[in-house]
């Protein structure tokens, strides 16, 4: 099938999502253990999430897309290549 570049997909930290992150990004932590608990997806230690989804939240905010990929960026929760965190 179809592979999207891997620069347009979205993987949060979860960790320091959830330890880290606190107020400024309490609805995406909110968000991402919801959709943990839809995909029975509880062990994983990063967590790749829909570009809908993310432009809901935009809107949750009051943000542009590119303003919350900004914050989440800021706060170290975006992870750029998922494969690095499992080499060492
Ligand atoms: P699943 O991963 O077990 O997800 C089950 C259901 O949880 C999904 O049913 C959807 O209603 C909800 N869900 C899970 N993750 C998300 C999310 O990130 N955002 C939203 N809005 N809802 C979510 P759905 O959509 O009928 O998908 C059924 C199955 O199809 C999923 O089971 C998954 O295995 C696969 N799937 C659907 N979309 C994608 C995708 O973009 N990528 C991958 N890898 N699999 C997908
Ligand atoms: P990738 O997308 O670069 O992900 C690298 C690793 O990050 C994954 O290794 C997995 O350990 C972790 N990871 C990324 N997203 C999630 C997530 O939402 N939940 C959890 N628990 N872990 C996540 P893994 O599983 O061995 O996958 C290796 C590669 O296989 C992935 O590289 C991707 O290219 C492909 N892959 C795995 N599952 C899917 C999938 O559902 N859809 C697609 N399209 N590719 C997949
Ligand atoms: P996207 O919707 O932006 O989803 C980005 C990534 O979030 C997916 O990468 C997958 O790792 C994760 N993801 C999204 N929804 C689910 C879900 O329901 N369950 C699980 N386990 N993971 C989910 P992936 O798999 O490489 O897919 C790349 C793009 O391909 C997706 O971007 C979406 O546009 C499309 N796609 C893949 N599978 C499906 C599907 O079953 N239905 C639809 N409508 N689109 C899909």
């Amino acid at each position: 099938g179809v592979r999207h570049e891997a620069a347009g997909k979205i993987v949060l930290d979860l960790e320091k999502l959830y330890d880290v992150a606190g107020e400024a990004l309490e609805y995406v932590a909110r968000y991402a253990r919801a959709i943990q608990q839809q995909r029975g997806d509880y062990n994983g230690r990063v967590l790749s999430i829909r570009a809908d989804d993310l432009r809901s939240l935009a809107i949750v905010y009051d943000e542009s897309t590119s303003s919350l990929v900004e914050r989440l960026n800021e706060h170290g929760v975006l992870v750029t290549d998922p494969r690095s965190l499992f080499a060492n």
